[in-house]
């Protein structure tokens, strides 16, 4: 669905993304691992172009979206994306979250985006918190929310940035329920997370970044149980 070619990121000097080859399948669950500071978040950034890459490709539906004249805001809008710290409208109350987007970009009627709005919500189990503000959730219903606004927007790709890594460790498991939740929907999804049991139990296929390259990408199971790289030994050491 989305194919990446020798995409690379310099920010001034420092390159932080070096020749990227990856794709995203129509599907698939692929998670991206690896130390602070090897690009993961940068990658998703440039996946959905929140960050310019400084060479190589984009190709979704056939064509590069890096090249002149392409629709930028058409492909965003194909592209959800669920951050570490929820950036939900605090002025707003939930329903509102999750109606405005569809109402202002995708020019839908306030009862159509008032119905999607609540299939999402039901999904993530927060249709009984509709008219709570913000303010008023827990971390990990906000993040819900955060999750059911992006899906309202009927995302082809669902990016996650480590979403759970902002929430106290009793939250993250509701977080972790609805995003397996949603795997087994079908839907698209290329998640960066530090939880590593998660990873193996969602993913279809693993990437493993190291200074800003893959340095390993397989199963869970090639990851995990049997990987073949040095620095991915010596990152599940650390991290297991
Ligand atoms: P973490 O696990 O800590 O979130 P990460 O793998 O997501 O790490 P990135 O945030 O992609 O890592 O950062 C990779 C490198 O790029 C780091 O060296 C970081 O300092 C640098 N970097 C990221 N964003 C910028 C920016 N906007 N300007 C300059 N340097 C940046
Ligand atoms: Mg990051």
């Amino acid at each position: 669905i989305i194919e990446i070619n020798h995409l690379k990121k310099n920010f001034g000097e420092n390159e932080v993304l070096k020749d990227i080859n990856v794709s995203v399948e129509k599907g698939e669950v692929l998670t991206i691992i690896g130390s602070s500071g090897s690009g993961k978040s940068t990658l998703l950034r440039c996946i959905n172009l929140l960050e310019k890459p400084t060479s190589g490709e984009i190709v979704y539906q056939g064509e590069n979206v890096l090249q002149k004249g392409y629709n930028l805001p058409k492909y965003r809008t194909h592209l959800g994306m669920v951050f570490q710290s929820f950036n939900l409208f605090n002025n707003m109350d939930v329903l509102e979250n999750c109606m405005s987007g569809q109402i202002t970009v995708l020019k839908r009627s306030r009862e159509e985006a008032k119905k999607i709005a609540f299939e999402n919500l039901e999904k993530v189990g927060m249709s009984r918190f509709v008219s709570a503000k913000p303010a008023q959730l827990s971390g990990g219903q906000k993040q819900r929310v955060a999750i059911a606004r992006s899906l309202s927007m009927n995302p082809d790709v669902m990016l996650f940035d480590e979403p759970t890594s902002a929430l106290d460790p009793e939250m993250v498991g509701e977080v972790l329920k609805t995003m397996k939740d949603l795997a087994q929907t079908g839907l698209t999804m290329v998640i960066v997370t530090h939880e590593m049991q998660f990873a193996r139990d969602v993913s279809d296929r693993v990437i493993f970044m190291d200074k800003g390259v893959i340095a390993e990408e397989g199963t869970p199971e090639d990851l995990f149980v049997n990987p073949k790289e040095d620095r991915t030994k010596a990152f599940l050491s650390r991290v297991l």
